[in-house]
């Protein structure tokens, strides 16, 4: 099998920032492979908090012998074989193994959400995200997102009050907060979430930083909204550390190497009775559809990253009023755009 892969700039609708960074481009790598005539789409969308960049991503990739493999459903071997090249590289390894799961489908001519035997009504709604920002670019976002029932609002920085008295003055619609790690100490923690537990808040994605698992712990037990890992949840072996801290996890296919690990982090999590989430970095319908295949499994969805860019180079699955339309399409369901 064939490998081939190139940058691809996306641009951002409005400036996008969290509490540790922002920007106006976010550059992916776009991965092809080729195997008896079928072409599968892969993506990699590297993350600098990870360590990781469109440089690194490629310098990954030019190492991988994939011409070693001639059976395309042989998706265990090629992919422990693409693990074991290096260590980290999470987004690289989700290019290959979102390219291999997407020629698969094709393969056999059905989507991934029937092949693994899911009903598409089953998917949660997804949320829009709307970045930390001034009151008045806040209050703007909020109105263009009027279509979304859920808000999942960025916080952490040094206006997280303002930002949430902005919002409400325009909707009531339910909001999940994601800290991004921001809230530095667990009393702060402990604050903010008994304040936002009267804003109409349904969880608090990673309040604190990932090194202070003892921290997010003491605070999970002095708040009642449910905590959700992200920058603590990257991989399969993470799950079982994270039941005392978090009551939910949630999935990037960018984090834990793509679709393979994740199916298996769902069924830990579920044994681990932890709520289920999946979420995206800013990506194009690739990297977004094949994440989108898993949601039936799953409690909520967060896979704006599409939508946050003007130029995405793919159709995939599409979103209406937070609904996640999953495509009767094989493989992962995209085309590219003439
Ligand atoms: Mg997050």
């Amino acid at each position: 099998m064939k490998l081939t892969y190139s940058q691809y700039d996306l641009k951002l609708r409005h400036t996008f920032t969290i509490s540790r960074s922002s920007r106006d481009i976010s550059p992916v790598v776009l991965v092809e492979l080729e195997h008896e005539g079928i072409i599968g789409y892969g993506e990699a969308a590297p993350s600098r908090r990870y360590g990781e960049t469109v440089e690194t991503v490629q310098a990954f990739l030019s190492r991988l012998d994939l011409k070693q493999f001639t059976d395309g459903f042989q998706l265990e071997s090629i992919l422990d074989y693409v693990n074991g090249v290096e260590e980290g590289n999470y987004s690289a390894k989700a290019a290959v193994d979102i390219a291999l799961h997407d020629w698969l489908g094709k393969k056999v001519g059905l989507p991934l959400w029937r092949y693994w035997g899911l009903d598409p009504s089953k998917a949660p709604l997804t949320s829009f995200t709307i970045g930390i920002d001034t009151p008045e670019v806040i209050e703007r976002k909020v109105r263009e997102a009027e279509e979304f029932p859920i808000l999942k609002i960025k916080l952490g920085g040094s206006n997280d009050e303002e930002i949430i008295r902005t919002i409400r003055k325009v909707t009531s619609k339910t909001l999940r907060v994601d800290a991004n790690e921001g809230w530095k100490t667990k009393e702060v923690a402990v604050e903010k979430i008994k304040w936002l537990e009267q804003e109409g808040v349904e969880f608090i994605e990673q309040p604190m930083p990932a090194e202070d698992l003892a921290g997010t712990a003491w605070v999970r037990e002095r708040v009642n909204l449910p905590l959700v890992a992200d920058e603590n949840s990257l991989r399969l072996h993470d799950v079982p550390s994270l039941q005392n801290a978090f009551d939910g996890i949630n999935i990037k296919l960018m984090k834990c190497t793509g679709l393979r690990e994740g199916l298996r982090m769902v069924h830990t999590a579920l044994a681990c009775k932890m709520k289920i989430m999946i979420g995206c970095m800013i990506e194009t319908s690739v990297a977004i559809s094949a994440a989108a295949q898993l949601t039936p499994l799953l409690d909520y969805a967060d896979l704006d990253g599409a939508i946050l860019t003007t130029n995405d180079p793919f159709d995939g699955v599409k979103i209406e009023r937070g609904r996640l339309m999953l495509l009767d399409r094989p493989g992962i369901g995209v085309t590219k755009k003439g």
